[in-house]
C-alpha cells in the first residue's frame, strides 16, 4: 500500500514565501498541556509567543485526561501526605519501568527537576489537595491529590526501587469521574495562566507544513484557516506540540499495526501531522510502536481475579499497573484474554468499581468453566489448582501477586470473555528529541529552529508506560523547550 500523508507535509522554502500573515519569535503548534507549558515558559523568558490550535480552543487530549501527573523525588505534596521519595528512587523506577531502551538522560533530568516542576504547576494555579487516595481505580473518585499509578508497589518494581506514590492529581470542583477530571482542571489552570500572559493565541488554525531557510533552519509554518492559507513566521523557532497519531490509521498501520482497530483514546487532532512534518525534514523517531494500553477491567476486579490467555494460563501479575497488564495482553497475547474469578470476588467489588462487567460464564466446577471457555482440557484446572494451592499460603511464586490480593478461588467460578474486548490505546512514540526538545535528525544532529514536545515526541513514556507520565513529561519538557527556544532567539 502506498503511503500518502493526509494533507501533504513537504516543507516550503522560505525563499518562495512573499508575505507573512502572522509573525512571532516563537510559534507553538498545539494547545494541549505541552504547548501551553512551552508557550508560558518561552514568554516568561522574554519571547513574543504565538500559540496555534486547530480546534476552537485549548485543551486537546490533555483536557480529557484523568489528570494524573507523574512527579516525585520528594514533592511538597508527597511530603504533606507523609511519603518519602528521592530523585534517585524515582530514577531507578522509571528506568526499569519505561524500558526497554529507556531514555536515561531524559529520565535523569526529569527526576532532578520534578520537585521544582510541581511547584511551577502550583504557581500556575493548578490546585492539589493534600490527601492520598488509597484505592485501585484509575483516578481518584474524589479530590484526593496523590496516588500510586505505575505499579510501583507491585512486583518486580517493588524490588527495584523504594515504592512511592507519584501521580499528582489536580482537585476538580464538581468532578465527573472519567469525564470532567484532573486533566480538565490542569488545562483550565494552564489556559487561565496563558490568558494572563502576553502569549497570543490563534484558534481554528491547522498547521500543515514547515517553512525552511536555505541553510535548513526552520523559520515558520504554513497553515489553513477557513479555506485560507496562512504563512506564519517564527523568528526564533517552532515548537511542535500537536499530540500523537492514534487517529491516523495509515500511520498506525505503518508503525504500530497492533493498535489498528483498538479503541482510540484521544482527539482527532492526534493525527500525526506534526510528527510527519518533521519526518519530511529527516527527523528521527523513537518507539513508534509503543502505546498505552488500558486493560478492559478496572483494577478492583483485576487484582482479585486471575488473567489467563486462551490456553488457560496466567501470563502477568494482576496487581501490577493495569496499563502493563493491557500492554502485555496486546503485545504478547494478541489482545485476547479471560478474566477468571469467583462469586465471592465479584460480590466483594462494589458495582460502581466494576462498571458494565458481567460474567460470560458461571459454573460449579473449573472443569465446566474450562469447557465453556474452550480452553484445552485440564489447562485452566491446573492453573487454578496451582494458584489456589499457593494463595492459601499468601504466596504467588509464578507472578508474585501481593498477599493482600490472593485468595483461593472457589465454587461458583466465573469468567469474562475478553478475547474480543476493547483495549483503549494511545500512542507514546514520536520524534526523537534532546532534553530541551530539539528535534534530532537521523544522524543525531538538531534540526535548527525545530522543537517537539508532548506526544509528538518520544519522552519519559518511552516503551513502558505509567499513568501520569504523559502529562508530566508534556508539561516538564514543554517548559524546557520554551526556555531553550527563547534563549536561542
Ligand atoms: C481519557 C484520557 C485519559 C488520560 N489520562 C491521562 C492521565 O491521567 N495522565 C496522563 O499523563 N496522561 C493521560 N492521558 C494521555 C494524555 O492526555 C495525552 O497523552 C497528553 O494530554 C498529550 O498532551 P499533548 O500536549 O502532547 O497533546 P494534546 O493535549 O492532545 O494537545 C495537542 C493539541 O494540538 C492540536 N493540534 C494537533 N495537530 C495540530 C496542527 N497540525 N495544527 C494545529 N493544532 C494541532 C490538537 O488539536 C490538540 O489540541 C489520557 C488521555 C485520555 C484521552
Amino acid at each position: 500500500m502506498a503511503f500518502t500523508p493526509q494533507r501533504g507535509v513537504t516543507p516550503v522554502p522560505a525563499a518562495g514565501v512573499k508575505t507573512y500573515d502572522l509573525e512571532a519569535d516563537v510559534v507553538v503548534v498545539g494547545y494541549g498541556c505541552a504547548g501551553a507549558s512551552a508557550a508560558l515558559s518561552a514568554s516568561t523568558a522574554g519571547s513574543d509567543v504565538l500559540l496555534l490550535e486547530r480546534a476552537g480552543g485549548g485543551g486537546g487530549a490533555s483536557a480529557m485526561a484523568g489528570g494524573l501527573i507523574y512527579l516525585g523525588g520528594g514533592t511538597a505534596l508527597q511530603k504533606a501526605c507523609g511519603f518519602e521519595d528521592s530523585p534517585e528512587e524515582m530514577y531507578k523506577f522509571l528506568v526499569a519501568a519505561t524500558g526497554p531502551d529507556p531514555d536515561e538522560t531524559k529520565i535523569a533530568t526529569y527526576c532532578e527537576g520534578s520537585v521544582e516542576h510541581f511547584d511551577w504547576l502550583v504557581e500556575c494555579g493548578v490546585p492539589f489537595k493534600e490527601s492520598f487516595y488509597d484505592g485501585l481505580l484509575a483516578e481518584p473518585p474524589g479530590d484526593d491529590g496523590l496516588m500510586y499509578s505505575g505499579g510501583e508497589d507491585a512486583y518486580p518494581w517493588n524490588e527495584i526501587a523504594r515504592p512511592a506514590p507519584r501521580a499528582h492529581v489536580p482537585a476538580v470542583e464538581g468532578k465527573v469521574l472519567y469525564e470532567k477530571a484532573g486533566g480538565w482542571q490542569l488545562m483550565r489552570s494552564l489556559t487561565a495562566a496563558v490568558a494572563n500572559s502576553p502569549v497570543r493565541v490563534e484558534t481554528d488554525i491547522r498547521v500543515d507544513r514547515l517553512i525552511t531557510e536555505s541553510d535548513g533552519t526552520i523559520s515558520g509554518v504554513v497553515s489553513r484557516r477557513y479555506g485560507e492559507t496562512l504563512h506564519i513566521r517564527a523568528r526564533s523557532g517552532v515548537i511542535l506540540a500537536g499530540g500523537g497519531f492514534v487517529f491516523n490509521d495509515e500511520m498506525l498501520g505503518l508503525h504500530a499495526p497492533k493498535l489498528v482497530g483498538r479503541l482510540k483514546v484521544g482527539t482527532d487532532g492526534d493525527d500525526g501531522q506534526c510528527i510527519q512534518m518533521a519526518q519530511s525534514l529527516g527527523a528521527a523517531v523513537r518507539h513508534m510502536d509503543a502505546a498505552e494500553v488500558a486493560y478492559c477491567s478496572q483494577s478492583p476486579m483485576l487484582v482479585r481475579s486471575i488473567v489467563t490467555n486462551v490456553q488457560g494460563q496466567r501470563y502477568v501479575n494482576e496487581d501490577g499497573y493495569f496499563g502493563r497488564v493491557g500492554q502485555t495482553t496486546l503485545f504478547s497475547q494478541g489482545g485476547r484474554s479471560f478474566l477468571v474469578f469467583d462469586e465471592e470476588v465479584f460480590e466483594s467489588v462494589p458495582e460502581d468499581q466494576r462498571p458494565g462487567l458481567q460474567p460470560t460464564w458461571v459454573c460449579a466446577t473449573v472443569a465446566e468453566l474450562e469447557e465453556s471457555m474452550g480452553v484445552p482440557d485440564g489447562a485452566l484446572q491446573s492453573t487454578v489448582e496451582v494458584y489456589n494451592r499457593f494463595a492459601e499460603k499468601g504466596e504467588d511464586p509464578l507472578f508474585h501477586k501481593r498477599a493482600q490480593y490472593l485468595k483461593p478461588l472457589c465454587s461458583p467460578y466465573a469468567a469474562i470473555d475478553f478475547r474480543e474486548a476493547i483495549l483503549g490505546v494511545f500512542t507514546i512514540g514520536g520524534l526523537r528529541t534532546d532534553i530541551d526538545g530539539r528535534v534530532l535528525n537521523l544522524e543525531g544532529d538538531a534540526i535548527p529552529g525545530l522543537f517537539a514536545v508532548g506526544r509528538s515526541s518520544s519522552g519519559i513514556p518511552n516503551w513502558g508506560y505509567l499513568s501520569g507520565a504523559s502529562l508530566g513529561d508534556g508539561t516538564f519538557f514543554g517548559r524546557r523547550a520554551g526556555e531553550a527556544v527563547a534563549k536561542a532567539g
